[in-house]
This record gives structure tokens, C-alpha cells and sequence, in this order.
């Protein structure tokens, strides 16, 4: 893949980005924006917002749910965290905290912010991987009531968009309830990222 460098105005908009201190004062570990962003990137990681492994290691997916994220895609940690290929934009950059069940949601301030400006940029996309419930009301034109009825719909966003419940080992049980998920849909998502990384549209 041919070097293409951030243009400079690119590079200012994500250095401002990562200076972000929007919220600060609602980030039980303050401030630490992670996402991966290059507009020639072709598939786009839509997902909720970093989780504390990944505030510590500073890096997209630096857990459980990144392994089982790029084994669903069919990609290699080299690919994944090529920013020409895989942009990665949660709905929140920075950890929010965790609760009694698990992470907290995103934090609201931040798509309003930053999430058109960027999504602007990203011209060449082919897919949209939307994970969770929070990147699904963002993305998804006619979202279902439920997460799980939105992932069974999954043909409604074919061959552009594809919603997926998360990654996470705590969706374990999600995953054992719905195996048509594993069956049937994991298979057509490797294809078409096949396809994408072969750029065939
Ligand atoms: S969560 Fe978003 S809005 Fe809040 S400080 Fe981080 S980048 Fe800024």
C-alpha cells in the first residue's frame, strides 16, 4: 500500500483531537482519546467507547474484545491497526468508567464534537462495522428495537454497513443464545472484508 502521509490539515485536526479535554471532569481517569483515523482508511470500526485496558495501553482494542474483533473480521493485528485500512471511531474516545455491569456508556459530549468533522474525511469507506447499541443509533438509518433484532437485520445495511453485537467476553452468553450469528453472519463478514481488503467494491 502506497505511503500516503496525513495532509496537514488532517494532522492538526487530529492532534486537536487527542488534546480534547472536553469532558475531563467526567473521566474517572481523565482525558486519553484513542482512535485511529486516516482518510484513506476503506473499513471503519464504528464502535462504544475504549475500555480500560485499552486507556492503559493507549491503543484501540488492546483486550479480549480486540482478539475476538479481528478474529470475526478475519484480520491480522497488522491490518487492523493499519490506519489506511481500518479507521477505529468510537462513540466516545476516552474511557468513561466502568459501573456495576460493565463500562459506562459513552460520554454525549463527545460524537457531537468530533464525529461528523471525521467522518467527513473518510471517502474511500467500503464498510462500516457497527458495534453495540450506542454506534448503532448513531449509524444506522432504521435501527430495530432491539440490539438483537438489529443484528438479526443484519441485510437491511448489506453490503455498506453491518451491525454487530459487541466483542466483549462478557456477550459470551449472547453469543451461545444466537448462534445463527456465528454461523451465518461471521462467514458473509469475512468475505466482504476479503473483498474490501482486495478493494473490490
Ligand atoms: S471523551 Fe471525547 S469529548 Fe470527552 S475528553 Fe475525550 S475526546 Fe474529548
Amino acid at each position: 500500500m502506497a505511503d500516503n502521509p496525513l495532509s496537514a490539515a488532517n494532522a492538526v485536526l487530529l492532534a486537536s483531537v487527542r488534546q480534547c479535554n472536553l469532558c475531563a471532569a467526567d473521566l474517572p481517569l481523565g482525558p486519553r482519546p484513542i482512535l485511529q483515523w486516516h482518510p484513506d482508511a476503506r473499513i471503519l470500526i464504528a464502535g462504544q467507547a475504549p475500555g480500560r485496558k485499552a486507556h492503559q495501553a493507549n491503543m484501540p482494542f488492546a483486550d479480549a474484545s480486540g482478539e475476538r474483533l479481528r478474529s470475526w473480521l478475519g484480520l491480522t493485528a497488522v491490518q487492523f491497526y493499519n490506519p489506511r485500512l481500518v479507521a477505529i471511531l468510537p462513540m466516545g474516545f476516552c474511557f468513561p468508567g466502568s459501573g456495576s455491569s460493565g463500562d459506562l456508556a459513552p460520554r454525549p459530549e463527545c460524537a457531537p464534537a468530533w464525529q461528523q468533522v471525521l467522518l467527513r474525511q473518510l471517502t474511500q469507506l467500503q464498510l462500516t462495522v457497527v458495534i453495540g447499541q450506542y454506534a448503532q443509533a448513531y449509524h444506522l438509518d432504521d435501527v430495530k428495537p432491539t440490539l438483537t433484532a438489529t443484528v438479526a437485520s443484519w441485510q437491511d445495511y448489506w453490503p455498506r454497513k453491518i451491525p454487530l453485537p459487541h466483542p466483549s467476553p462478557r456477550n459470551n452468553i449472547w453469543l451461545k443464545r444466537n448462534p445463527w450469528f456465528s454461523e451465518t453472519v461471521l462467514p458473509k463478514l469475512q468475505a466482504r472484508v476479503q473483498q474490501v481488503l482486495e478493494n473490490r467494491q
